[in-house]
């Protein structure tokens, strides 16, 4: 006699997998592919940090910060870390609970898996710089509102404006999308090089998806290689 509540329970998780695939690719959003690209710009605000000449006093003097709904929830204020003056900068979405637990970005399961991401292309966690698009914890890991990035895209923009990286690799839809301002799918968004502030811009799978997804580490391993081969390219360049 065939199981019925097995067979049923299989089928829930195969169509929940297959809803949470789309929305890593595509979002909520139905779109078409012929906008022209833009990127993201949101003017600085008239405040003191936006003129402070370093990461570490821009983040003392942002720490505090309660422009939305968000700091009002966090433990901490997730700003950034590594390398101040790295080649190669990554950018996630949002801190989630360790993170806002440990006050560093990426460092619960994705975290760890984004070192390998790192290692596998002959660089070291420490020699990077890692940040979000924001910096406080939305709750229950729900995605950023266009609200809340743009708020904080000041930070980021700062952030990057001091670290100068050579290359952005935007670390899901989510911080591509908003970067590059399009509702672009990942799919059409990565194996391309984009500009950003003077940065190449590449965009790869977020690690939570690849855990996620695991059939999705070996494109996201060619997204590292075309990376890898163009930093190379620029360093035998320099
Ligand atoms: N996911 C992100 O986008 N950023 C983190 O820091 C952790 C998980």
């Amino acid at each position: 006699m065939p199981d019925t509540n097995s067979e049923l329970g299989e089928l829930i998780e195969a169509t929940r997998k297959y809803f949470m695939q789309q929305k890593d690719l595509f979002g909520n959003t139905v779109y078409t592919t012929d906008k022209k690209a833009a990127t993201r710009e949101v003017p600085f605000p008239d405040e003191a940090w936006v003129n402070a000449p370093s990461l570490d006093e821009v983040n003392r003097q942002v720490c505090t910060c309660l422009k939305c709904q968000l700091g009002h929830t966090r433990t901490s204020f997730v700003f950034g870390v590594g390398n101040p003056h790295a080649d190669v900068m990554f950018i996630g979405e949002a801190p989630g609970a360790d993170e806002d637990a440990q006050g560093e970005p990426f460092v619960g399961k994705a975290g760890q898996l984004l070192n390998k991401i790192i290692e596998a292309v002959g660089m070291k966690r420490e020699q990077v710089y890692i940040c979000n698009i924001l910096k406080c914890r939305p709750p229950n890991n729900r995605d950023p509102l266009p609200s809340e990035m743009e708020t904080c895209s000041p930070y980021l923009f700062k952030q990057i404006d001091l670290v100068r990286p050579k290359f952005i690799i935007c670390l899901g839809r989510i911080s591509a999308q908003w970067l590059l301002s399009t509702n672009d799918s990942l799919t059409a968004l990565r194996t391309k090089v984009h500009e950003y502030r003077g940065a190449k811009l590449i965009v790869t799978y977020h690690p939570a998806a690849l855990l996620r997804n695991p059939n999705w580490k070996r494109p996201a391993w060619e997204d590292m290689k075309m990376f890898k081969a163009l930093y190379d390219k620029q360093g035998a360049a320099a």
